[in-house]
């Protein structure tokens, strides 16, 4: 058993791939071309959001979203971002990048997202952003969150990397539910083993503004919005043609994907039946995509060692929060015990839309032994 099995994953598209390669290969044109466009206005009529612009990873889609923000002066360097503080390091590399400060807001002990109720302490003067992560591919999303952007006249970047395809609880800001068009804009990832996966690097950005869409698109190409003549200094994150003609191909089966990673959940919830095991909790109405399956335990590296042992690979997402990253030394000092405690206590059980009910039921049982 593998934890993600790439090979499989696209295998089931490999004469939709290549015949997609060989279109571009034989097009002779690679980059800002018609199959990106053509990929754009597709995630676009999925998400529900009016403006997506493609770029390089999630990472450039979250640094293009702030750097336009800067741009177009809807907030300055130095000005703060609330950001969960249990999130992967990518979502405060995009704040602190751009001279921005993050401020940490604990997670939900029943979500593991950002805990709405706790934003308001942290709000000053100098807070412009509230950047929620969509963790695992659950929409970290309420009310709450609506209220606050509106009462303080904060934007909200939606993190979407983990989420392509999930839908919230409650409307966003524009009424839509799903994520990546819940805020004012949202960073999506094509990372392989992401829900919607590219066959390398990509990236998107999603959003209702159109003036920001313009910004980012020329920062996106060198900060030029007309050839030779540079508005911006900007940077070069594009997607490809090859891997937006990918992209059209498996955007076409996400739906179909997620559903099978939400069943598959189900198999998950049902059979696994030790109490110490605390399993994932969904918010009702909300339609999650298990980009990974979570669960909980006070002995985790004991259960991994007794799952390894069977040949059940598993992962940590993640291990060190980005305020304890060698790369953060001045959070070191924070202290942020709930996020803390998920660091030690989180473990992701295989969960792909190519994994049989036999093998999930088979690591639910490996995890019910362990405490027999
Ligand atoms: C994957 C991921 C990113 C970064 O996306 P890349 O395409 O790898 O740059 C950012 N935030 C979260 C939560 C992610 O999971």
């Amino acid at each position: 058993m593998k934890f993600q099995d790439l090979q499989r994953i696209n295998g089931r598209y490999a004469e939709a791939l290549k015949q997609a390669a060989a279109e571009v290969i034989d097009s002779g044109w690679y980059l800002l071309g018609e199959r990106v466009a053509k990929f754009e206005r597709e995630l676009s009529a999925y998400l529900g959001a009016p403006y997506v612009v493609a770029c390089g990873s999630g990472l450039d889609a979250l640094r293009l979203i702030l750097r336009g923000y800067l741009e177009m002066g809807k907030i300055a360097e130095g000005d703060e971002v609330i950001v969960p503080a249990n999130t992967y390091v990518a979502t405060v590399l995009a704040i602190t990048d751009n001279r921005l400060v993050p401020r940490f807001a604990e997670p939900s002990l029943l979500t593991y997202n950002l805990d709405t109720e706790k934003i308001e302490p942290l709000i000053t003067p100098r807070t412009k952003v509230i950047l929620p992560v969509h963790l695992y591919g659950q929409c970290c999303w309420d009310v709450r969150l609506t209220e606050l952007s509106r009462q303080y006249d904060l934007l909200v970047v939606e993190d979407a990397a983990q989420a392509c395809g999930a839908e919230a609880a409650c409307e966003g800001l524009f009424g839509g539910r799903k994520a990546g068009a819940l805020g004012h804009a949202a960073g999506i990832s094509f990372y392989p083993s992401k829900n919607l996966g590219a066959l390398g690097d990509g990236g998107a950005v999603a959003t209702h503004d159109k003036p920001l869409a313009e910004v980012v698109r020329a920062l996106a190409n060198y900060g030029s919005d007309r050839r030779y003549y540079n508005k911006y200094r900007g940077y070069n994150s594009r997607l490809d043609e090859l891997q937006a003609a990918f992209l059209s191909v498996r955007l076409a089966y996400l739906d179909e994907d997620n559903r099978r990673r939400r069943t598959l959940a189900e198999v998950y919830d049902r059979s696994i039946t030790a109490p110490e095991v605390v399993k994932p909790y969904v918010q009702t109405g909300g339609l999650p995509i298990y980009h990974q399956y979570v669960v909980r335990s006070p002995r985790r590296e004991e259960l991994v060692a007794a799952l390894a042992s069977l040949e059940i690979p598993t992962l940590i997402h993640y291990p060190v929060p980005p305020h304890k990253q060698a790369c953060y030394a001045a959070y070191h000092a924070l202290s942020l015990p709930l996020t803390e405690r998920l660091a030690e206590e989180v473990l992701s059980l295989p969960i792909s839309p190519v994994m049989t009910e036999a093998e999930v039921l088979f690591v639910a049982q490996a995890l019910n032994d362990f405490w027999k």
